[in-house]
C-alpha cells in the first residue's frame, strides 16, 4: 500500500504490486496460521464493524461477520438494506453513513446497489469504508482474496496467463480482478464473453495505458490449452432486461475444454454459479 494508511477500500486500483508483495500476502498468511491455529484472535476486540448490504450476499456477508467476529470485534449487520433500513423511508446513503459514524462504529462493510456507492459513503465517513461490491462496479476484497488464492498456488503472480470468463460487462469481480492482476508484469488476458458481455472500455482502456497484453474472444475452447488460470463467472441476470435470451456456449466448463485444458492450470469461480450460462 501506497505510504498513506490505508483509510478506506473501494477499488483495486488504489493497491500496488509492492504492497500486496510485501505487506499483504504475508500479513494474510500470518493470520490464516493464526485462525487455523488458535481458532480466533483478540486484535480488534475493541472494534465495533457496521456491516450495511443492500444486495443480496450469501458468502460476502457471512464471511465479513465470520472474520470480524474470529478477531474479537462486535458485528452489526443489515442484510437487504434497501428494505430493512431506513432507505426505504427515503434517507440517503449519505446521512446513512453520517449516523453511523456517530454511533462511533469503527468501520463499515458496505454491498451498494449502485455503482459508486461504496466512494459516496466514504465522501461523507471519517471511518474506514470498506466495499464489498457496488452493483455492476467493483468488489475489491474478492480481487485481493482471489490474488491471494493464485499466488499461493503458483507462489508468483507474474508471467501468468489468464482466463476471464463469463458476464465481463456485468460481474464485477472480474473488473476489480483485471485491475489487480494488471499490476503485476507479464500479465496476460483472455477475455472470454459472448459479444453482448464483453468487457467495459473502462478496463480495455487501462489495459491499453499499461501495455498489458490482452485478447477478446467467445470461445473458451480457443484458449484453454494456453492458460494458467481459469476465472469462470456467471451471468448477472439481475442486471439483465426480464427474458433477455443468453447463449453461453464458448463460456461454459464442458468436457471439452477439460479434456484440451492446459493439466496445471487452475479453476476459480467466486460464485455462485448458475443455470445463466451453465459454465460450471
Ligand atoms: N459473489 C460475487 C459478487 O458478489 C460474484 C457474483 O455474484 O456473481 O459479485
Amino acid at each position: 500500500m501506497p505510504s498513506k494508511k490505508i483509510q478506506h477500500i473501494l477499488e483495486s486500483q488504489q493497491f500496488n504490486r509492492h504492497w500486496l508483495l510485501t505487506q499483504f500476502f504475508p500479513e494474510v498468511a500470518r493470520m490464516k496460521r493464526l485462525v487455523e491455529v488458535k481458532g480466533v484472535s483478540s486484535a480488534l476486540s475493541d472494534k465495533t464493524v457496521c456491516l450495511l448490504f443492500y444486495e443480496p450476499s450469501t458468502r460476502t456477508r457471512i464471511s465479513f461477520e465470520q472474520a470480524a467476529q474470529k478477531l474479537g470485534a462486535k458485528i452489526a449487520s443489515t442484510e437487504n438494506a434497501s428494505e430493512f433500513s431506513s432507505a426505504i423511508k427515503g434517507e440517503s446513503l449519505a446521512d446513512t453513513i453520517r449516523v453511523i459514524n456517530s454511533l462511533k462504529f469503527d468501520a463499515v462493510v458496505i454491498r451498494s446497489d449502485m455503482e459508486g456507492g461504496a466512494v459516496e459513503a466514504a465522501n461523507v465517513s471519517q471511518i474506514p469504508i470498506i466495499n464489498a461490491g457496488d452493483a455492476a462496479g467493483q468488489h475489491p476484497t474478492q480481487a485481493l482474496l482471489d490474488v491471494y488464492t493464485i499466488f499461493e498456488h503458483f507462489k508468483r503472480l507474474d508471467n501468468l496467463k489468464v482466463a476471464l470468463v463469463g458476464d465481463l460487462k456485468n460481474g464485477r469481480t472480474t473488473r476489480s480482478l483485471a485491475y489487480l492482476l494488471g499490476k503485476f508484469k507479464k500479465i496476460h488476458f483472455d477475455l472470454v464473453a459472448p459479444a453482448a458481455f464483453q468487457m467495459k472500455q473502462d478496463i480495455l482502456d487501462y489495459f491499453d495505458r499499461h501495455n498489458i497484453s490482452h485478447k477478446r474472444t467467445k470461445s473458451l475452447e480457443s484458449v484453454a490449452d494456453q492458460v494458467d488460470v481459469v476465472y469462470l463467472t456467471r451471468l448477472q441476470k439481475e442486471r439483465l432486461k426480464k427474458n433477455s435470451k443468453v447463449n453461453g456456449n464458448g463460456v461454459r466448463l464442458n468436457d471439452k475444454v477439460m479434456a484440451i485444458l492446459n493439466k496445471k492450470s487452475i479453476i476459480l469461480h467466486p460464485l455462485p454459479r448458475s443455470d445463466g450460462f451453465n459454465e460450471l
